[in-house]
């Protein structure tokens, strides 16, 4: 096997080999491009346009990527390197490229993007954070200004137009949340011009692991206010707290639980809590019931439920924090606060309970879609990330990508240490402050990665009585994040940061020059927004502005080369020492942290810090960990060197990746469920907004309607089975009225169903006629439109909720035998039918009895006046003022 071979799995080295060409392509163009001017350059991008539209995109490629490269180079200064070249061609290809940090993903999208926006259909580059979107779009902007391709920004809080400026550019930047929240509310206006985006034709998600897989566990949801009392979750969590817990570390299912002594059972593995006999009693007698299993109870069952996994399960620090009143999630891969996300299914509320803060109303969900359902929209997906590879079948299976993995500009000469493992956890942290100093003492700078926001401001206590100066990154220092991992690779640094706390952001060694002129900029007397606007690439005229950032392009000169200077001495220390201090559940997160270190071919080093009392050896190494403690004799300080310790850690990894990966599923097959009939509503809705004509299809529901109602009252042959009275309540003053179908029983021997149908039949069409008639059929037609719209809104957001509780209910009562989700699709099919059903009838009833005023000009208000209920919309996701 070649050297090659052993660093790369041979599938991405086969796939890299029929890419080559087309990169040597892109290079042999290089001078070609570099001899035009400017301007000609410029003009290149039309007749690229023209071109597509003659031969093909693919055709076209090496040409479109050599003209992007050669306006990078002379517009940023920066020529993509020919790895970047492959990334790009992978992008375009609608694959995932990994490419590890520092590598220049940034310009790589951009290149990919350009090529793409020759279609002219819209090109969307997904990032984590506003942050991210705003300062690459501005900075590849001028890329693409140079081009003559226009580029937007979608940011949380736009309004409406800005919005649909930023989606109608060629090239649009913007997060996943908000690409995923505007598709959704586009799915809920009433106007076409109301909506802000166009069609679904490519996507390149950066950092597409975090976005496609750790934020996949949870949908987005819009919700709307909900009716349901909160009152229930402060009972259920006293009564939960009255509890006794027993925690184990895996449930024995053969076992006989209730014979644990405890009210319920916390187990650790699963991160679930059972309610035992002994607790259910409890609950019987202080909720005056005579059996909580009842289906009357069921309401207070699944509050309890809640109330024991707040408590005994969710803790502060690790799962969510407490800020300002509210409960926050924590993102357990990131460490990063997730902003205006709730738990779902009450949990949060059980929470909020537990911790003393104002229990939020209950919403009601009224949209909601599963980031992978969303990202499945697109005709074209790609990717790039650092660390995809570990993950590779799961983004075959759900997203149908494949992963290349891009060899690196320069060798990676990062030294990954084995890892150290200690007896203890306060052995294993004496020996990381250990290694913290000795580095610190030589100017090393350190990176500590930890696993949550408690163990780092654990270890900052620590590093605090050693008197080493350090700074601490974590969700709730959220805002200066980018700042402090910035300087992380400054000379003597120390930083601590939970996983992955400001990604997307460089550790250059010696510093970051950017960074520092925005410091020296604020401590002149600038704010932290005009600093931004001094060091980002936006256009603007405002001379208070263009003054600032001639100050910064001067600071950013000096710091450059200060940095430069220092990053010399860093690199003699040693370069960047990442430090891990527990093995996150999944490897690809401890690859992330690695890999911050060792960029472009800096020198760097990696280990980790273990011990046999971490969560993951403990839980998931079983009784080979359990024996080793006891039968090991070694003092806490001494290191446990174990071949064996190693492939339990590493097991243990992969069978909680794979567990992870069925709860995402599980996710997914639920919601799949729903896309389906998501995508028969958005479909009928689009149709409707386009302005297809409606009345035909009106006429036919009315048909319909009146056929269903007979074939509801009237069946079989024989008169006498018929009810007729049922018929004329339900059309009462409809179609009906008090004197219809008085018949003798003469009469009803004679009585011919089909006539009924037809009496019916003529009636409506008449009485429709007489209406089109009253409010003419321009205003007729409008109302229909608007009024099937509003009753298929209010009927899918109510079924929504509905198909929310019938999962609740699935997943409390199914246990057994059947397949949840086969019930699950079932009975979500048979609501959906009669959703339907009922859409058919509203809408009709709606139509025959709305009142239009009509004193001079029909007023319009009055019909829109059902639809109020959009405004009071808000979202689960806080966009402070959002438009929606
Ligand atoms: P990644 O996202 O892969 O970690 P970034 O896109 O953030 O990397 O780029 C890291 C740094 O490298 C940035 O400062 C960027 O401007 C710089 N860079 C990227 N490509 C090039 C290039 N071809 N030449 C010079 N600098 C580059
Ligand atoms: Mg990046």
């Amino acid at each position: 096997m070649g050297l090659l071979d052993k660093i790369f799995g041979n599938y991405s080295k086969k796939e890299l080999a029929k890419i080559e060409p087309i990169k040597n392509k892109v290079l042999e163009l290089e001078d070609k491009y570099a001899a035009m001017s400017d301007k000609e350059l410029g003009e290149q991008t039309a007749l690229l346009r023209t071109k597509v539209e003659e031969t093909s995109l693919d055709d076209v490629l090496p040409e479109a990527l050599a003209v992007c490269r050669e306006a990078a180079w002379r517009v940023l200064g920066k020529k993509p390197y020919p790895v970047q070249i492959i990334g790009a061609i992978v992008l375009h290809q609608g694959r995932i490229a990994e490419m590890k940090t520092g590598e220049g993903k940034t310009l790589v999208a951009c290149l990919a993007a350009y090529a793409n926006s020759l279609t002219g259909k819209g090109v969307h580059v997904v990032t984590v954070n506003d942050y991210l979107a705003k300062f690459q779009s501005e900075e590849m902007g001028k890329v693409f200004n140079f081009l003559n391709t226009s580029i937007g920004c979608v940011l949380t809080g736009m309004d409406k137009s800005a919005k649909r400026d930023a989606y109608n550019a060629d090239i649009t930047y913007g997060t996943n949340t908000e690409l995923g929240f505007d598709y959704l509310r586009d799915n809920m206006v009433i106007y076409k011009k109301d909506k802000v985006q166009r069609e679904h034709t490519f996507a390149i998600v950066d950092e597409v692991d975090s976005i496609l897989i750790d934020e996949a566990r949870t949908p987005l949801i819009i919700s709307g206010q909900g009716d349901k009392s909160t009152e229930l979750y402060s009972m259920a969590d006293k009564f939960a707290k009255t509890l006794k817990p027993v925690t184990v570390i895996e449930m024995d299912d053969k076992a006989d639980n209730d014979l644990l002594d405890g009210d319920y059972i916390i187990d650790e593995k699963a991160k679930t809590a059972t309610i035992t006999k002994s607790g259910v009693k409890k609950a019987e007698k202080a909720f005056h019931i005579e059996n909580l299993m009842d289906a009357e109870n069921m309401t207070l069952a699944h509050h309890i439920n809640q109330a024991i996994k707040a408590n005994g399960v969710m803790k502060e620090g690790v799962d969510y924090i407490v800020r300002d009143g509210e409960v926050l999630i924590v993102d357990e891969f990131t460490g990063r606060v997730m902003d205006g996300r709730r738990f779902n299914d009450g949990l949060h509320q059980a929470i909020e309970a537990k911790e003393g803060v104002e229990v939020k109303r209950e919403s009601k969900t009224i949209a909601t879609i599963t980031y992978q359902n969303y990202f499945r929209l697109y005709g074209k997906l790609s990717g790039m990330t650092g660390t995809a590879l570990t993950e590779e079948d799961e983004f075959r299976e759900i997203y149908k990508l494949d992963v290349i993995e891009i060899p690196t500009n320069r060798p990676v000469i990062r030294k990954d240490h084995p890892d150290v493992v200690y007896k203890t956890e306060a052995g294993k942290f004496d020996a990381v402050i250990d290694q913290i100093v000795e580095c610190h003492e030589k100017g090393q700078p350190v990176l500590v990665g930890t696993v949550s926001i408690e163990k780092s401001e654990h270890l900052s206590k620590l590093l605090k009585k050693k008197g080493v100066q350090h700074n601490v990154l974590n969700a709730k220092y959220h805002d200066k994040e980018a700042m402090i991992v910035a300087q992380a690779g400054k000379y003597g640094a120390v930083t601590i940061a939970t996983n992955m706390a400001g990604r997307g952001t460089d550790i250059t060694l010696g510093g970051n020059a950017e960074y520092l002129s925005l410091a020296a900029l604020q401590k002149d007397g600038y704010t932290e927004e005009q600093a931004v606007e001094a060091a980002s690439y936006s256009n603007t005229d405002d001379e208070e502005i263009l003054k600032a950032r001639e100050k910064y392009r001067e600071l950013y000169k000096k710091f450059d080369a200060e940095v430069k200077e220092k990053a010399e001495k860093v690199r003699e220390a040693g370069g960047l020492y990442i430090i891990g201090t527990e093995r996150h559940e999944s490897r690809r997160i401890d690859n992330q942290l690695r890999g911050r270190s060792g960029r472009q071919g800096d020198p760097g080093e990696s280990t980790f810090f273990l011990s046999l009392e971490d969560d993951l050896m403990r839980i998931f190494g079983g009784d080979r960990i359990t024996g080793m403690m006891d039968t090991l004799n070694v003092d806490e300080h001494t290191p446990i060197q174990s071949k064996m310790l190693s492939s339990v850690i590493e097991s243990s990894q992969k069978k909680i990746e794979g567990r992870n990966f069925n709860i995402r599923k599980n996710v997914l097959n639920y919601d799949d469920v729903m896309n389906t009939q998501r995508e028969i509503i958005y479909g009928q809705r689009q149709m409707v907004l386009d302005g297809e004509d409606l009345h035909e299809y009106i006429v036919n529901m009315i048909k319909d309607f009146v056929d269903d109602s007979v074939n509801m009252y009237v069946q079989g042959d024989i008169a006498d089975d018929w009810n007729l009275v049922g018929l004329k309540e339900r059309l009462n003053g409809l179609l009906t009225t008090e004197d219809d179908f008085n018949y003798t029983p003469e009469q009803m021997d004679e009585l011919d169903r089909n006539e009924i149908v037809s009496t019916l039949q003529e009636r409506a069409q008449k009485l429709y006629e007489a209406r089109e008639k009253e409010l003419g059929s321009e205003l007729l037609h409008e109302i229909e439109r608007v009024c099937l719209l509003k009753v298929v809104d209010t009927k899918w957001m109510d079924h929504i909720d509905d198909m929310e509780e019938l999962k609740k209910g699935i997943t409390l009562r199914s246990y057994g035998q059947k397949n949840p989700v086969v019930e699950y699709r079932m009975e979500g099919m048979d609501m959906f039918d009669a959703m339907i059903e009922s859409i058919r009838e509203d809408t009709v009833r709606m139509l025959f009895t709305i009142k239009v005023r009509t004193n001079n000009a029909p007023q319009r208000q009055e019909v829109l006046k059902p639809m109020e209920n959009h405004h009071n919309m808000n979202l689960r996701k806080r966009n402070k003022d959002s438009n929606s």
